[in-house]
């Protein structure tokens, strides 16, 4: 056998057995039929290359909800990445998209009704409301035979470097994971556990790159955040994610007239009413779709924040390429990107959207302008 055609076999098998481990991660599928509308949902196993710790838990997979809605021939594609922490999981959010039977088989050209009518549904769910927001506009997009981006007016010259993201971990992991990955100029470490500052150490002994800290909550008192921050800045970290517990915005308040490095919000800030309460307790805030329920209210964050003269990072849940590529879409409005959440997973079951280095560079299909792995979804 030529070395040309074994390598071919070889490829050929590398494809067939991740075809065969994306199919294994498909835990269930539901069908919904209404006239010319079928929505599909299913819950997919995205499994991490390495065990994923933040300051409240480990993971070695993540149960997302994958849907399809077809309407008129067209398919629009959407994901929802549940976040337990706010009461949410693949089966809650499955049963809310069952729920929103009704508001779908609607006109989904008038996206911004459909939008308030799934968020007047019930609260909360927002990973679920995300990924239908998500699916009507790739339908759209696809209906006008254009790329999401352009149906917004972005420049997709514009999209936004994404930071690599390291958990927690023994310190020569962590230090092992930053060399690792020599093409991210920017490296967001996850902090708010004792060893903070040897894990830090550890890192800077190996890479000058610059970093973001983000500490998820985990430091319980502002003079213990205070000192963090101050030491992280003397080490080259730009800005320190969310320090303290997501209510406290007093102490956060106290906190950011006295840093040397920004902070910015995530658990803090949810939806666009959060902006005005907490602009005088940040210097920046972090827009997840999972969290604010979609592009539209996503677009919504952004108008508000910059009114309000904040700092803006878009981020990410452990996601396929669908939802990166929803997120990915909205970076030329963003000063950071940190969507690595699909660089993550070993399995992810969509394509389409590609990195340029460590830049995400949007496919030119219409819509959001990725497929799925397996042919038959
Ligand atoms: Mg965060």
């Amino acid at each position: 056998m030529k070395r040309k055609d074994f390598l071919k076999i070889g490829g050929l098998l590398v494809a067939s057995s991740f075809l065969a481990d994306c199919r294994q991660t498909v835990r269930k599928e539901s069908v919904a039929k209404r006239g010319s509308l079928r929505i599909t949902t299913t819950i997919y196993e995205l499994k991490l290359r390495q065990a994923w710790t933040l300051s409240r838990g480990t993971w070695t997979t993540r149960r997302n909800v994958l849907v399809r809605l077809e309407k008129d021939g067209i398919t629009g594609y959407g994901e929802a990445a549940p976040i337990p922490r706010y009461s949410e999981s693949a089966e809650s959010n499955e049963e809310f998209i069952r729920r929103a039977l009704p508001v779908l088989e609607k006109d989904f050209w008038e996206y911004q009704d459909r939008w308030q009518e799934l968020e007047a549904l019930s609260p909360g769910q927002n990973a679920a409301k995300a990924a239908l927001d998500m699916a009507i506009l790739d339908w759209i997009g696809k209906n006008l035979g254009i790329p999401l981006y352009r149906f917004f007016g972005l420049n997709p010259e514009k999209t936004l470097p994404t930071t690599y993201s390291i958990g927690i971990d023994e310190a020569e992991v962590m230090q092992k994971t930053a060399l690792a990955a020599p093409a991210f100029r920017r490296l967001k470490i996850k902090v708010g556990v004792p060893d903070d500052k040897k894990h830090i150490e550890a890192i800077r002994a190996v890479t000058d790159r610059p970093l973001i800290v983000d500490a998820n909550e985990g430091w319980k008192d502002r003079q213990q955040a205070l000192e963090m921050i101050n030491w992280l800045a003397e080490r080259g970290v730009e800005f320190v994610e969310q320090p303290m517990p997501a209510d406290n915005l007093e102490d956060h308040r106290w906190l950011k007239e006295r840093v040397s490095v920004p902070i910015f919000a995530d658990e803090s800030v949810h939806k666009v009413k959060d902006i005005p309460a907490l602009a005088s307790a940040f210097h920046g805030i972090n827009i997840k779709l999972m969290k604010c329920g979609g592009l539209q209210e996503a677009l919504r964050m952004v108008s508000v924040a910059r009114a309000h003269g904040l700092k803006l990072m878009i981020g990410c849940m452990i996601e396929s390429s669908l939802a990166i590529s929803a997120a990915a879409t909205l970076t030329p409005l963003f000063d950071y990107a940190d969507l690595d959440g699909n660089i993550l997973v070993t399995n992810d079951p969509f394509r389409g959207l590609t990195l340029d280095g460590d830049r995400w560079k949007l496919s030119e299909k219409p819509g959001l302008g990725v497929e799925p792995v397996i042919p038959e979804w």
